[in-house]
């Protein structure tokens, strides 16, 4: 079915591009986070369609036209509205040397919206908007990344700073421009419902929580329900495992920095915790544990008791269960 939705949006892709952003300038705007927010709908800038009945105007994030401000200094900016559900209209923005990725991600947004829905809640904006950077300095610019982006790095989500008791705002998934060409239309599919996760999440975590959790519920929630087997999503680990190599503990919290070295077996590790959870309790359960855990624990002893309080397990059967789990799942190769 996806195969099948996928060739549909190649198909489409030229008549569907077919228009292009104009950004009126409002020169009182600064680049300050909430200064758009601040203005009435009047004065935002009017998204010119050219085929009819997709007007790029219904998305109403109003983050969007600096969005554009900033990516016009890049190149002409094209973008495609998306119907996520409920009345809600997403967006993808780029421009037209992605035009491959960027149709990838419209004609997947909807159901990865939909994915992320169902097993977080709905709870969160569930009209994104992402945008593909056509270079590293423009996904700098887009993610207000300081310095040198390690090109590791595919994808991020990144929202203005959160303000107590306000709404989550300007949040948006950021595509960088070798995303496509090294995870190829499979490979981008699982980065947006990563990321979506993280931006589904991103208002109940506090930073600072058990990266293994962030990390590896979004892995999980980017891999769920798509028959992908164990090889796929953990080739590192699982080829640890089979060579009698169990990890000893959740990854700590340093070893998810891209310059770790360590980085993409920590991603495997904390999705495979987060799958060993979810089997064995339920998606509920697993969700449950993130709420508590995203919480920012202080210490390690303060995670060992929430996942007590949660799983009903104490640390050292949680890691010995797990590793149980990890030794079947690979051997099993599903
Ligand atoms: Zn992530």
């Amino acid at each position: 079915m996806s195969t099948l939705r996928q060739a549909r949006g190649w198909l489409s892709a030229k008549r569907r591009f077919q228009f292009v952003l104009t950004l009126v300038m409002v020169s009182a705007l600064t680049a300050a986070c909430g200064a758009l927010l601040m203005l009435p709908n009047s004065v935002l800038p009017k998204l010119r369609a050219v085929v009819p009945g997709q007007d790029v105007s219904q998305a109403t994030d109003p983050q969007v036209p600096l969005v554009q401000r900033t990516m016009d200094s890049y190149g002409k900016v094209v973008a495609e509205s998306v119907a996520t559900g409920g009345g809600r209209t997403g967006i993808v923005l780029g421009h037209s040397g992605q035009r491959a990725d960027l149709d990838v991600l419209a004609s997947e947004l909807a159901a990865s919206t939909a994915a992320v829905t169902a097993l977080w809640g709905s709870d969160w904006n569930r009209a994104p908007v992402v945008v593909v950077a056509s270079s590293p300095a423009e996904f700098a610019a887009l993610t207000r990344a300081v310095g040198t982006v390690p090109a590791e790095v595919a994808a991020s989500t990144v929202a203005d700073p959160v303000r107590p008791g306000a709404q989550l705002t300007g949040q948006r998934v950021v595509f960088g421009p070798e995303a496509g060409r090294r995870l190829g239309a499979d490979g981008l599919r699982s980065v947006l419902r990563h990321e979506l996760t993280h931006m589904a999440s991103r208002a109940v975590t506090v930073d600072g929580s058990p990266m293994w959790m962030l990390e590896g519920f979004a892995e999980y929630s980017a891999h769920r329900g798509m028959r992908h087997p164990v090889t796929q999503i953990a080739p590192a680990l699982t080829a640890r495992v089979r060579a009698g190599d169990l990890p000893a503990d959740l990854p700590a919290d340093e070893l998810f920095e891209p310059t770790s070295g360590k980085a993409s077996l920590s991603y495997e590790q904390g999705w495979s915790a987060c799958a060993f959870i979810a089997d064995r309790f339920g998606d509920h359960t697993l969700v449950e544990l993130y709420r508590q855990l995203a919480t920012g624990p202080k210490d390690r002893a303060a995670v060992e008791a929430v996942l007590h309080s949660v799983l009903g397990l104490t640390y050292p059967d949680l890691v010995a269960d797990w590793r149980t789990w990890l030794t079947t799942r690979t051997a099993e190769g599903a």
